[in-house]
């Protein structure tokens, strides 16, 4: 079996590293990933500049662009197969809540579902990232990936794990939960008296809501959503059906509507 590993963190991070050592007794692993540190590039595509992809040690594929990039080049080019599953991260710190639409880790994974490959990604909350500490992570992702693989997972869907910065309690089945964004920006002066701004560096909290992936996070347990692509708020489409938008008559061209 052939997994595709990813991150954003950059194919030096030792949380890539632990996640590709321990799934190497589970599948033939393929490492395609940024050369350098990507986080916080969410889905973006490379589209006006080539892409260069240098294999630096036999299955082990340096991109010199984004998680997505990397996804997508793996699969459609530097793959002879298609992969059974893909695996992004270990990352070096939490993707949960609304931090997901910022992740560069979350959007490997999806990218990897839009081509109908079965995918997680994977995130290690907490403060030390040395090697050593992504060995708990790994091991819930070795097992997480066996369970994937086993039973398959609903169409366009994928799982998004944190494994707290500790021997977890269990594993929690969480939904999205909600950042509390304030004064995330700092400004500050340079030598040379102009102002520079630096965003989300402060101590951002959370909303902790039981059932959320913060929740299980904070109580030491491994936090496993089910995501998808589909941004649609359902429940909106009931409030938004009282505007009566679609009775509403637009101005029209003076050739008529076009044919
Ligand atoms: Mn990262």
């Amino acid at each position: 079996m052939l997994i595709l590993i990813t991150n954003d963190d950059g194919i030096h991070s030792a949380g890539l590293q632990a996640l590709a050592d321990q799934l190497q007794s589970f599948g033939r692993v393929v490492v395609v990933a940024p050369d350098r540190e990507r986080s916080a590039v969410g889905h973006a595509l490379t589209l006006h500049v080539p892409l260069r992809a240098e294999e630096i040690a036999p299955g082990r594929w340096a991109v010199s662009g984004t998680p997505t990039d990397a996804v997508s080049l793996g699969i459609h080019g530097l793959l002879k197969e298609k992969p059974s599953l893909v695996i992004s991260g270990i990352n070096k710190g939490g993707n949960m809540g609304d931090d997901l639409t910022y992740s560069g880790t979350v959007a490997a994974a999806m990218e990897a579902t839009l081509m109908g490959v079965p995918a997680m990604a994977v995130s290690l909350v907490g403060p030390h990232y040395k090697y050593g500490d992504f060995a708990h992570a790994a091991s819930v992702a070795a097992q997480l990936a066996a369970t994937v693989v086993e039973h398959g997972l609903p169409a366009d869907t994928f799982i998004n794990v944190n494994v707290p910065n500790i021997a977890p309690l269990g594993i929690r089945l969480t939904r999205q939960g909600k950042r509390v964004y304030e004064e995330s920006v700092i400004q500050n002066r340079d030598p040379r008296g102009r102002s520079y701004y630096w965003i989300g560096a402060g101590d951002l909290g959370f909303q902790n809501l039981d059932g959320t992936d913060f929740h299980a996070v904070h109580n030491g347990y491994v936090s496993v959503t089910p995501l998808h692509m589909d941004l649609t708020n359902y429940a909106a489409m009931d409030r938004l059906r009282q505007w009566h938008m679609e009775e509403m008559s637009l101005p029209a061209d003076e050739e008529g509507p076009a044919t």
